[in-house]
């Protein structure tokens, strides 16, 4: 018998990481009110049928007292539904059962009064896979459900479920299982099978499971299956290498500029026979998280995918971390996923190039983004000053751009004290120059094009290369539509006014904008607004990206 199977709950109590759903099931339970339809849906194995099954028999549990929700496990519907003999809990795979004449019988079937119990019990796994007739037969059904009679409609495609049966259910969204309560349940299943496993590997089926209970219990299961003593040796056989556990020291030198350091663990993850590919779709799985609770500080989330331990390595990380630098981080690591398909020969290349260009970026950028910071900082400080000394509006603006200025002269005098890394390029203006005329440039636009300036409005220019201006967008949508040769045009056409030289615009995707600077509201950048808006373009580029898995 498969550990699932054998170890499945059978009280709302021995289930794992469904603490709200079975709370709100049992208080139905106990008040006798139930309803005569559920809909449970969420991702494979996470415990759908387990809890209907359990609902099922607490309702029909010859020994239960009213005002309690377990069932006993001992009666003879308990048993019979254990040992999946009961007449009354009717299981139907509505994959290989799709039709409208398997769901006429079904109507057929309801009519009759349990055998032996209370109520007679319908689940119906897969639900989503009915065809159009055969759910509308079914509402019917649901429609006017006998007393004696309770669906469980179980399906993965919440999407495909139409909204005249949705609305006639009670539904339950079954989330995936936090990585904390999988490995808590794994531990207790090798110890019910006296065994003994390195928590390294529990730690590791944990998260290969990603949040499916039953994958990883299958997993556990192949594992014992070679002896009851396991180590990460022998685990290999069953797990392909994949390093979880070095994500995060891995991102923490890129976090750190260390190209040396990223670069040799490669190696030796290389030569541990660790599949990069694997590795790389891991770290960008934990580069992803961070970015994410670096933007919103949300600790639960990341809860769902490490240990208490990997999470308070995290949070030290990420108190010294930009969004900026980590979501360099995050879409180099993408592009390195998606670039390895096209390099299988070489497949650490792309990530090699991901860390030169993550590392190298950063140490150009980042003294820059220090003066910004700082620069930024003095500029709110004196804003706040002059708010204080209640100047007018216009005067305000005047000092801030007067404060831009005297800046901009500290700025470049550092910048030429540095070695120039650029020096490469034939800069015809500066940025700080573009930057100073680019208010002008936005008038100028706003005159030709409205809606172009409203496209507009969101960039800024992010850096010079000879005579490419590159303009930065938070958006793609923005970025495309700036890209459309039309108004390419334009912009370059008003742009060569102000300038008085040629430069071509190159969009990139880029959160460093300049919040500061006069043309724009300065009190922008710790709006929530905007955070939820950076987190949903987030969210954005991994909905549409493919990563390897
Ligand atoms: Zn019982």
């Amino acid at each position: 018998m498969t550990l699932y199977r054998k170890y499945r709950p059978k009280k709302f109590s021995e289930v794992v990481g469904r603490d709200a759903i079975a709370k709100i099931l049992s208080q139905e339970i106990k008040q006798d009110r139930v309803s005569h339809a559920y809909l449970f849906s969420g991702t494979r194995g996470t415990g759908k049928t387990t809890i209907a099954r359990i609902f099922a028999k607490s309702l029909n549990c010859e020994n239960r007292d009213k005002d309690k929700s377990e069932p006993c496990n001992e009666c003879k519907s308990c048993i019979s539904i254990n040992e999946s003999r009961s007449q009354d809990l009717v299981e139907i795979d509505a994959a290989s059962n799709r039709r409208i004449e398997e769901i006429r019988e079904l109507r057929e079937h309801v009519k009759y009064v349990p055998s032996n119990s209370k109520y007679k019990v319908y689940i119906i796994d897969e639900v989503h896979m009915l065809t159009p007739e055969a759910f509308n037969a079914l509402l019917k059904t649901l429609e006017e459900p006998p007393a004696h009679v309770i669906f469980i409609l179980a399906t993965t495609e919440l999407h495909k479920i139409p909204e005249t049966i949705f609305s006639r259910c009670q539904h339950f969204s079954f989330g995936k299982v936090g990585i904390k309560d999988t490995i808590e349940r794994l531990n207790r299943i090798t110890k019910l099978e006296k065994a003994e496993v390195e928590p390294e590997v529990i730690k590791d089926i944990a998260r290969r499971s990603g949040g499916a209970l039953r994958d990883a219990e299958s997993l556990l299961g192949q594992i014992l299956s070679i002896g009851k003593k396991i180590t990460s040796k022998d685990a290999e056989m069953f797990l392909p290498k994949v390093g979880f556990s070095r994500t995060i020291d891995w991102i923490n030198f890129l976090v750190l500029n260390d190209s040396d350091k990223s670069l040799k663990m490669l190696e030796e993850l290389e030569k541990q026979g660790i599949n990069l590919v694997f590795f790389i779709a891991e770290s960008l799985e934990t580069a992803r998280q961070m970015m994410i609770y670096v933007a919103t500080k949300d600790e639960d989330r990341l809860k769902m995918y490490f240990t208490d331990d990997e999470i308070n390595n995290i949070k030290q990380i990420c108190e010294n971390i930009s969004q900026l630098r980590i979501r360099t981080i995050v879409i180099e690591l993408l592009r390195a996923c998606q670039d390895m398909k096209l390099s299988p020969d070489i497949p650490s290349l792309p990530i090699e190039l991901a860390v030169i260009m993550i590392c190298d970026e950063n140490k150009i950028n980042s003294p820059q983004i220090d003066h910004q910071k700082s620069k930024k900082e003095f500029i709110q400080n004196k804003n706040n000053e002059v708010e204080k000394n209640d100047f007018s509006q216009s005067s305000n603006v005047f000092v801030k751009k007067d404060i831009l200025e005297e800046e901009n002269i500290k700025f470049d005098k550092d910048k030429a004290q540095e070695p120039k890394k650029e020096n490469t390029y034939n800069t015809v203006h500066s940025l700080e120059q573009i930057l100073d005329g680019w208010g002008e440039v936005l008038t100028k636009v706003k005159d030709k094009n409205q809606s172009l300036n409203f496209v507009l409005g969101v960039a800024q220019p992010v850096g010079v290369n000879g005579n490419i201006l590159e303009l930065g967008f938070k958006y793609k949508l923005q970025l495309e539509k700036i890209s459309e040769i039309k108004n390419r045009d334009i912009v370059e056409n008003i742009i060569k006014e102000v300038y008085g030289i040629d430069y071509h615009i190159e969009p990139v995707i880029t959160e460093d904008i300049l919040q500061n600077y006069p043309a724009k509201p300065s009190n922008i950048e710790n709006k929530p607004e905007e955070k939820d808006k950076f987190v949903e373009a987030a969210l954005q580029v991994f909905e549409g990206a493919e990563i390897v898995s």
